[in-house]
């Protein structure tokens, strides 16, 4: 159910008081920038978007949308196709501000705010030639992709972004703070790793790291389409023998602008 725009209008006052990020509305100059989310096909306009600054900023938003009826969408780094990361009408949680990011090289795990995309989160690890399994394109959020299993370039070696999820720090529909992790709260850790987006806001997660890099081999190789069945049989062939350390995708897909063939 949407609440109208006058109790929306009478209520950003009150919740401005203690938020600390920002909080804006259709009619800020803003709005068009904050709205938009990588799929540009998706044209949503929420009636009002918190941009969060920390924990509680999103206990604030989640209490205020459920007292206003709002309905609420996560936005992590905006990367869902789909447009789950907005909503008409409703109130949009925007965790991009909040890119907080701690390393602990000897424990080898990563602490990360829900706001980080995965080129942020490599920059930091890899200070310490150490990574986790992330998506294959650096803007995508840490948060979605996690949530959701998450497949990357370290699949083969270290499994999905999940399989390297120790814990969560989430806020619950109802308010509450909680950390979810095999010893805290292993019902709902188990939820979070792959149907995760529909049981709270994550603000923060913990991976665990392995030494990658700080040296990586990595590329792209374009073959014009004819040859497609002779090299999908190649691929085939090579994969079924590469060791775990060794990523290779396959697509039939345009090349990127520019991009030279290699030679037949
Ligand atoms: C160009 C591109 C490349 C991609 N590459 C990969 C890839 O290599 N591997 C892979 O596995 N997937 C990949 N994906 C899919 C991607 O993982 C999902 O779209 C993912 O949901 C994006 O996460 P996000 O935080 O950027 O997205 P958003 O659009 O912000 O969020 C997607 C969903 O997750 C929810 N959500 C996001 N953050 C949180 C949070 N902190 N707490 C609670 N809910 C949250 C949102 O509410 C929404 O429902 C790719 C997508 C694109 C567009």
């Amino acid at each position: 159910m949407n609440t109208s725009a006058s109790s929306l209008a009478d209520a950003v006052p009150e919740f401005a008081k203690t938020f600390t990020g920002q909080l804006i509305r259709p009619t800020d100059p803003a709005y068009e920038d904050v709205r938009r989310i990588h799929n540009g096909l998706v044209d949503k306009r929420p009636a009002l978007i918190a941009r969060c600054r920390g924990v509680a900023d999103i206990v604030d938003a989640v209490s205020r949308a459920r007292s206003l009826s709002l309905e609420v969408a996560v936005r992590g780094g905006g990367h869902g196709v789909a447009g789950r990361a907005t909503v008409d009408g409703g109130l949009m949680i925007d965790l991009s501000l909040m890119k907080g990011i701690h390393v602990d090289p000897k424990a080898r795990i990563a602490r990360a705010q829900g706001g980080a995309t995965w080129g942020e989160f490599n920059r930091e690890t890899q200070l310490h030639a150490l990574a986790t399994t992330g998506g294959v394109v650096s803007t995508t959020g840490i948060g979605g992709l996690t949530l959701g299993g998450g497949v990357g370039w370290l699949l083969a070696k270290c499994g999905l972004a999940v399989d390297n999820l120790l814990a969560v720090d989430i806020i619950t529909a109802d308010g509450r703070v909680e950390r979810a992790s095999p010893a805290d709260d292993a019902d709902l850790f188990w939820a979070l790793r792959g149907a995760g987006a529909n049981f709270g806001v994550a603000a923060s997660l913990e991976y665990r790291l392995h030494p990658v890099g700080p040296t990586i081999t990595g590329g792209l190789v374009a073959h014009p389409f004819e040859q497609a069945r002779e090299v999908l049989r190649f691929y085939r062939a090579v994969t079924a023998s590469l060791p775990d350390e060794f990523t290779l995708f396959a697509g039939l897909i345009h090349a990127p602008d520019g991009a030279k063939l290699a030679p037949s």
